[in-house]
């Protein structure tokens, strides 16, 4: 029975997993690698540094809930993918290394949140990106008695050589990996700090290492900058942000801005998984460049989904999921089953939230790949949305099966 393994266990690894195993059934040995047993949604990590959700809520067993489907699961930290042999090196939570062979690899690894590439990180940075990033924001919050907050995200190393076989239009390049997330939390805390009373003695900077959203169309952005006008939000655009010190935030140029709280989308490199893997596998920046249907460009066995894709920019749940869904498709005919297979188009999709002020920003666009559709609209509905969004990712344990039709509403 040919073998694949998957690897990574949030949006893009168990959207493939899950597709794959509903389309193929028992005509394939499906394994999934991860290095935690746990997985957590992460788009309501920003609603657990405000403190109206707990990050046990957002976890996934996955030594549970992928058995309970047929899938194999072993925790293990993937170190290389030796492509040429069709191998996969991992360490195991005893510190054993494991050697495994495939037939099929997807990996969905992600990208690496680089906070080393920020000094002063460990003393003074804050994020939301993983679990334990937004736990101690939340704590930080809490005791938060005014002054200057900072959010903004670092550089994003995008990988440019080889590209990938996809329409020119496909990947822009990006200053940021991803502003969604800034973007939300600078309205969260709007709600967060009126609701403590503090509103007047807060000061919130955002700071873009580009154009802040340039993955959206003028008429959007123009859009944020009045909510942000009306939000007594101050923006800085072209702060490549270098270093993070107790009071202040300095960039690439030596720039500052007073910073009594700074909260990061930390920078974004390639995987080091990957940058250690067979060479010709990955492109100069870490990711992995495929054609369309996610199978990479030198070795036919192997597809590439969500964030370790080179093609997915920005870098999106929302992408990670279309590209795990085709991926899983592709290799579900190979594997001799006919079905059919999705085409990928990048749109931006995503809901930035504020529970606190009961409406969240809706974001639609594809202006940035050369389409015409942009929407950003605020409204009490797109606040449910997230919230069903949440629900769904939580009560199929990570199944977007559903995700293209609710994206769509
Ligand atoms: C705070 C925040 C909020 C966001 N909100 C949204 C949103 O509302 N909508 C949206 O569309 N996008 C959102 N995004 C972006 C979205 O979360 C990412 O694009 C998406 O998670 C990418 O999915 P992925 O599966 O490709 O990679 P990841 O989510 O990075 O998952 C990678 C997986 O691989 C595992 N892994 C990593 N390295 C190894 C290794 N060496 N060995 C084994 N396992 C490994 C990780 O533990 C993880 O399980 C948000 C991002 C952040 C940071």
């Amino acid at each position: 029975m040919p073998k694949v393994l998957v690897l990574g266990g949030r949006f893009g690894a168990l959207t493939a997993a899950y597709t794959l195993k509903r389309l193929v059934g028992s005509s394939a040995d499906i394994k999934v690698i991860n290095q935690s047993r746990f997985s957590y949604f992460r788009p309501a990590l920003p609603h657990v540094a405000i403190g109206v959700r707990d990050v046990d809520e957002l976890k996934i067993d996955l030594s549970e809930a992928l058995p309970n489907k047929g899938i194999k699961f072993q925790e293990g930290k993937v170190q290389k993918i030796d492509a040429k042999n069709s191998k996969v090196i991992y360490t195991k939570s005893d510190g054993s290394t494991e050697e495994e062979d495939y037939d099929y690899v997807i990996v969905g690894i992600g990208a690496h949140l680089a906070t080393e590439l920020m000094k002063g990180w460990n003393e003074y940075g804050y994020s939301v990106c993983e679990p334990e990033f937004a736990s101690k924001l939340r704590e930080k919050l809490n005791e938060f008695k005014g002054g200057n907050i900072t959010i903004g995200s670092g550089p994003f190393y995008q990988g440019h050589n080889p590209k990938p076989k996809v329409p020119e239009n496909f990947v822009p390049n990006a200053d940021s990996a991803c502003e969604g997330p800034v973007f939300e939390m600078s309205l969260m805390l709007h709600g967060y700090f009126k609701k403590k009373g503090l509103l007047d003695k807060v000061k919130v900077t955002v700071f873009s290492p580009g154009e802040y959203l340039s993955d959206l169309s003028p008429q959007s952005r123009k859009a944020v900058a009045s909510i942000y006008q009306q939000l007594g939000v101050k923006l800085v655009h072209n702060f490549r942000i270098k270093e993070i010190r107790e009071h202040e935030i300095v960039d690439e140029k030596g720039n500052k801005l007073d910073s009594d709280l700074t909260i990061v989308l930390p920078p974004y490199t390639g995987n080091p998984a990957l940058k250690n893997s067979t060479p010709d596998l990955v492109d100069d920046g870490g990711f992995i460049p495929t054609d369309l249907n996610m199978v990479s460009l030198k070795y036919d066995n192997v597809y590439a989904v969500g964030d370790s894709n080179s093609m997915t920019v920005p870098k999106l749940g929302y992408l990670a999921v279309m590209t795990g869904r085709i991926a899983a498709q592709h290799l579900a005919n190979r594997l001799g089953v006919h079905t059919k297979i999705d085409s990928y188009y990048p749109t931006i999709v995503c809901v930035a939230d504020n529970p606190y002020e009961g409406f969240a920003v809706s974001v639609k666009d594809d202006t940035w790949y050369g389409g015409s559709i942009t929407v950003a609209e605020p409204a009490a509905v797109n606040h449910l949305k997230k919230e069903l969004f949440t629900k769904y990712f939580m009560w199929t344990k990570g199944d977007m099966a559903l995700e293209k039709f609710l994206a769509s509403w």
